[in-house]
């Protein structure tokens, strides 16, 4: 088994991790939360004082983090990470980023001759806990298959998209339609409970009818409805609103860019624009909910 550097240990990325461990991989993690780094190392994993340190001797190394800036900050940084890792080294960066990050990371790495892939994930943190996320990858042919078997390790679907930054725009299409297909069921629900339905009912009856999609399947967004999903726990984990809202940011940045027209995503990013105005921000993105019955 590999040794592996896994670095941004959150809601996503500690079970991702975790799952490495069980998988067998000697494994090395970094995250600025001292807590989350806790639990990885009680658990097998070694940890460092900081990124560089703790991907010496790593034949991969994994990123999980918030956003474009963070993995620019972490590989192409004052202390860039890239610079410090042997030739050959595959760089799997997970977190979901705007196509031109992933393409300016890859190019610095190949100048390095390292061996980099856009790996954002689907599944939200129930897929990550499981095993069973899907990995939506871009880059070359061969490191999409260098990198098989340590992200089998995390995920059940493994695609290659295409070049690098293929994944990431797979990734932002993807969570613009989750967006859409998530406001559009709350909405529906709000509207059923308005006319004095049960919304367990309601849900049932669409879910077995032409209206069940995901969000609804399941990750219902009414409290109560569902065990287990972010609703029925006041919204806390799972996927937070605000990188559901730059995620969107994403997606209405590359469609003015192609020219492309996305009316039903520019409306969803409206609605979560607001919700996290409203203070929602650290909810999960099934709170929109609220938006629909507050
Ligand atoms: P999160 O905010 O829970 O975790 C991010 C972690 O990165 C935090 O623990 C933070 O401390 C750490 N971090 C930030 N900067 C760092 C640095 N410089 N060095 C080390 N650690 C650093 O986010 P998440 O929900 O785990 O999501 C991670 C990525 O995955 C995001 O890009 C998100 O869009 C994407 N994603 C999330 C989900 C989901 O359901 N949560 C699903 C699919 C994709």
């Amino acid at each position: 088994m590999a040794k592996v550097t896994f670095i941004g240990l959150g809601n996503m990325g500690s079970p991702m991790a975790s799952n490495l461990l069980k998988a067998g991989h000697e494994l090395t993690v970094f995250d600025l939360s001292a807590s989350a780094v806790e639990t990885l190392v009680a658990q097998g994993a070694k940890t460092a004082a900081d990124v560089n340190a703790a991907a010496q001797g790593a034949a991969c190394v994994i990123t999980m983090l918030p956003a474009g800036q963070h993995v620019e900050a972490v590989y192409l940084g004052e202390q860039g990470l890239l610079q410090s890792l042997p030739e050959g080294t595959l760089v799997i960066d997970c977190s979901t980023t705007a196509p031109e990050t992933a393409r300016k990371v890859a190019e610095a790495a190949a100048a390095l001759r390292l061996r980099f892939l856009d790996a954002p994930v689907s599944g939200g943190v129930g897929g990550a806990t499981a095993g069973t996320l899907t990995f939506i990858c871009g880059g070359e042919a061969e490191v999409f298959e260098a990198a098989e078997p340590v992200l089998k390790g995390m995920g059940a679907k493994l695609f290659h998209a295409g070049p690098h930054g293929a994944g990431q725009v797979a990734k932002i299409c993807n969570n613009m339609m989750l967006a859409i297909l998530m406001t559009g069921t709350c909405e529906a629900l709000a509207l059923g409970v308005k006319n004095g339905l049960d919304p367990a009912v309601l849900s049932e009856i669409i879910k077995q009818s032409s209206g069940g999609n995901w969000a609804l399947n399941v990750y219902n967004p009414w409290p109560g409805v569902m065990d287990g999903v972010p609703a029925s726990r006041d919204y806390q984990g799972g996927f937070l609103v605000d990188l559901m809202a730059k995620d969107l940011g994403l997606a209405m940045d590359n469609a003015n860019r192609n020219h492309a027209p996305v009316p039903m995503g520019s409306l969803a990013r409206n609605l979560y624009e607001v919700h996290a105005h409203q203070g929602h921000g650290k909810l999960d993105f099934s709170s929109i909910q609220k938006l629909f019955v507050d």
